[in-house]
């Protein structure tokens, strides 16, 4: 088989601003696998520098993951997931990029979609909320109308503004269940504070408080929290999990964290195992990433994959969040099409 890459640049409809910085430019690379008959999967990477990779550095490593592909058979996931393993730690995207162009090569040839591959009900996915970024007082009223479709938004938070934005955004939408995020901004004590107004303006939840390594400072929290508690940035891969038990109430897994469907696979067994709640969430993707994504759904409690939602663009149709329903596309491997 033989790995192609290309880095594609995409534009989001507004900049996308977190308590880390924003940008209205985001660069993703997009894989293909092809075997020696023509037959070919898709797959997407969403290099996060918070993870140590960006698109040049996913580049690399997937121009070495080739050497391994041309090896392989399209049937062996293990194989090439243990030789990934092997060659690069980390790099989460890089290795799931991979690991869904050959779920999608898989699935095509077997003529079937992902979920059902997984024995997964479409019908059973949660909502996906849409996220509201950090902007001035006027912008986030304008993207809180403009959201209008969305009974579940994620608000950003993280920054000095907390209060004012939490309680602009309820004002504008008194009856949409609104979940946080605050990117690993808070300290403890300013958790609590902001969880107890966040619990006035009936928020459901509080994704990653404080920051990722502050593990007793997290169970600190959730202790005395009257709102679950969700980590993310704390939350990689599925061994970062039972460390994590007992600490928060749930985690939210990212294929670029995780490294690809299987590892995201083996995160929700152990989350499950440890009594916690599990979300999905994404970066700023095209469809094939949140499509990745989608066809996992059914097993979530939460999800949050309006990645390609925000971009202005979209290079590629595949699974959709109208009205916050997750639409799986129903097409063999991903079903995913270029736009
Ligand atoms: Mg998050």
């Amino acid at each position: 088989m033989k790995l192609t890459h290309e880095i594609v640049s995409l534009r989001t409809k507004h900049v996308f601003t977190i308590a880390r910085g924003g940008a209205s430019a985001h660069r993703v690379n997009l894989v293909t696998i092809t075997d020696t008959d023509g037959a070919f999967g898709v797959g997407e990477a969403n290099p996060s520098r918070f993870y140590g990779e960006n698109p040049d550095t996913a580049a690399v490593v997937l121009e070495q993951f080739a050497t391994i592909i041309e090896k392989a058979d399209g049937w062996s996931l293990e194989a090439i997931e243990t030789e990934m393993g092997k060659m690069w730690r980390g790099n989460g995207s890089a290795k799931s990029a991979v690991m869904a162009a050959l779920y999608d090569l898989m699935g095509k040839r077997l003529g079937v979609p992902l979920y059902k591959m997984w024995g997964l009900d479409p019908s059973k996915a949660p909502l996906s909320s849409f996220t509201i970024g950090v902007a001035p007082e006027a912008e986030l009223r304008a993207k809180v109308q403009e959201a209008a479709e969305y009974p579940l938004l994620k608000v950003k938070l993280g920054t000095p503004d907390d209060a004012d934005i939490i309680r602009i955004i309820r004002e504008e939408a008194p009856d949409k269940i609104l979940r946080v995020d605050a990117n690993a901004a808070w300290t403890p004590k300013h958790a609590l504070d902001m969880i107890a107004l966040l619990s006035e303006y009936e928020v459901e939840f509080v994704e990653q408080p404080l920051p990722p390594e502050n593990v007793e400072g997290l169970r600190y929290v959730r202790d005395r929290s009257p709102l679950p508690i969700i980590a993310d940035e704390s939350c990689l891969v599925a061994s970062d999990i039972p460390k994590l038990a007992g600490v928060v109430d749930g985690i939210n897994i990212k294929l670029a964290k995780c490294g690809g469907p299987r590892e995201a696979l083996r995160m929700i067994a152990v989350a499950r195992a440890h009594d916690m709640s599990v979300m999905m969430g994404c970066m700023i993707e095209t469809s094939v990433g949140i499509t990745t994504a989608a066809h996992l759904s059914p097993l979530l409690d939460y999800a949050d994959l309006d990645g390609a939602a925000l971009l202005a663009a979209d290079p590629y149709t595949g699974a959709t969040i109208h009205g916050s329903v997750i639409s799986i596309p129903s097409g063999p491997g991903l079903g995913v099409a270029k736009a």
